[in-house]
This record gives C-alpha cells, structure tokens and sequence, in this order.
C-alpha cells in the first residue's frame, strides 16, 4: 500500500529544487500535487515530466489575491487538499549595514506571510470537509542560528519555525497536523545563486563557497533534494498523526557541528 494513496497534495515553488522532489516523491506515494509555483512555464514543464497526477496552477505567495485563486482552484477540483508543503522562499545576502528594506520586505513577504496565509487558506478548506490533514512548513537551520550575511533569510525562517508552534497547536483540534523541516545545505540551482552571491561578497572563486559548505557536513558533503523526500513522506502520513507543531532537522548533522 503508498502511504499517500488518494491524497491531494498542494506543493508551493515546487517548478523546480526540493519542491518538485517532493512533488515526485509524493505521486510515486500514491498523492495527486498541484505544482503551484509563480514560475508557470517551468510548473507546467515538471508537472508534464512528472507524469498524470501532477498538473501545474500559478501562484504567487506574496499576493493574498493569487493564494485565495490557487487554493480555490485546486480545492474545486479535487474536492478538497489533504496536504499543503509550504516550499516557496527567497534567498538574500547582505551585511546587515547593507540590508535594504525591499530585501527585507520581499522575503518577509514571500517567506512568512506567503508561508501564513497560503496555511490558512488551506486549514480553512481542511476544515470546512472536516477531514484534517497535514502541512508541513519549509524551514531552514538558517531558522535556528544567524549567519554574519544572512540577516534576512535566517530571520524569516526563524519566524516558520514559530509559525509552525502557534499553527500547530492551534489547528491540532481540527486534525490538522502542521509541521517543518529544517534543512541544512542542499546542493541544487538554488546553490547556484548562492554560491554567486556569497562569491561576491567573500571575495571567493565561484563554486568555492558550495565547496567549503560541503566539506563542514558532518556527512561528508552538500545535501540532495531526494535525502528530504522520507521526512516530508512521513510527516504526510497516518504514521505521523500524533506529531503536533514540530519542526525536524534533516542536515547530515551540520547544525550540531
Ligand atoms: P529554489 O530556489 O530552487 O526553488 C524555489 C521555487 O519557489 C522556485 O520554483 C520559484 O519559482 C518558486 N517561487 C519563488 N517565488 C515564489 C512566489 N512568490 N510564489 C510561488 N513560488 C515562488 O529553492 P530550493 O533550494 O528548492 O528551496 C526550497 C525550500 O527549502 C525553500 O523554502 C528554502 O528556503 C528551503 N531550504 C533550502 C535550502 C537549500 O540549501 N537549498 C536549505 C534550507 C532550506
């Protein structure tokens, strides 16, 4: 038996990186995934690669407009979303002298109140079909230390994982169970930005910073989208029903290094 046999699944930002994983990692499970993502061309393109249970529907998680549509439109659908994955972010690099407030305001906005309201869209439907359901959170070991350059995006993921608490333990009486992982450095196109970034600002030859990030993992290298699939499976299940505002590392050991 898939443990996600028949679920419907709304995956944010998921056109590409850990999102379209999961979005491949759910359909083998049994899950029918709207790859909702504001990149529509490339959600199209992976839902089409991803096969007859993944179809793409735009979205863009700083406007409450584009949140209301896309979880409107998948919930007619499908009569219903049994699992959300708040996946979308934005990643920014600065010294803190240096942060800019549309920096600061664009990843608090897709970041948080992205990450907020698409929630509360979808525990609203959740509740409204009296069926609970789960949602996991997109967190980041970010969330749990500051990093000298990374002011902004280490705050907002500190502000999922408190997110993730208050949603939790609010929405649990309704039988919904929400969550977070907490990845530490997962190699993808996301890196490739990254990497560009922190070039720039350290002085450093490009792909030097992937290599140094890789080498301090305990477990010897960067992160894959794929060794992120078995936790955000889990915590979709009926294994993980008595699992209530908790947010997991899945780091290869780099934040207890
Ligand atoms: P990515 O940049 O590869 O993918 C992000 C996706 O989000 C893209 O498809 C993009 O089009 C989409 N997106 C951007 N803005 C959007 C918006 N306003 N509305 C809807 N979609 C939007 O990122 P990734 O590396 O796959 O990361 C996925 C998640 O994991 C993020 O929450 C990220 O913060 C978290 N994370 C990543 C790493 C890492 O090292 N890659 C580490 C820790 C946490």
């Amino acid at each position: 038996m898939k443990r996600l046999e028949g679920k419907i699944a709304l995956i944010t930002g998921s056109a590409r990186g850990i999102g379209r994983a999961f979005a491949e990692a759910y359909v083998r499970e049994g899950a029918t995934v709207a790859i909702a993502d504001i990149d529509l061309g490339r959600a199209t393109e992976t839902a089409e690669a991803i096969g007859d249970r993944a179809f793409a529907v735009h979205l863009d998680v700083s406007s409450q407009i584009s949140i209301e549509e896309c979880v409107a439109t998948v919930a007619a659908r499908h009569g219903g979303i049994d699992i959300l994955i708040n996946n979308a972010a934005l990643f920014d690099l600065a010294p803190i002298t240096e942060i800019t407030r549309a920096s600061y305001d664009r990843l608090f906005s897709i970041n948080v109140a992205g990450t907020l309201f698409t929630l509360q869209a979808v525990a609203r439907v959740m509740i409204a079909n009296g069926r609970g359901g789960k949602i996991i959170n997109m967190a980041s070991q970010a969330g749990r230390r500051g990093e000298a350059l990374v002011g902004v995006y280490c705050a907002t993921k500190a502000a999922v994982i408190s997110l993730t608490q208050s949603a939790g333990l609010n929405l649990i009486s309704h039988g919904i169970n929400v969550n977070a992982i907490a990845p530490g450095v997962v190699d993808g196109e996301h890196w490739d930005g990254v990497d560009a970034l922190f070039a720039r600002h350290e002085n450093l030859p490009l792909g030097e910073k992937r290599r140094q990030v890789g080498a301090a993992v305990p477990f010897g290298r960067m992160g894959t989208a794929e060794d992120l699939t078995g936790m955000a499976i889990f915590l979709a299940s009926r294994e993980a029903d008595y699992i209530v505002a908790q947010t997991y590392n899945v780091d290869g050991g780099n934040w207890m290094s």
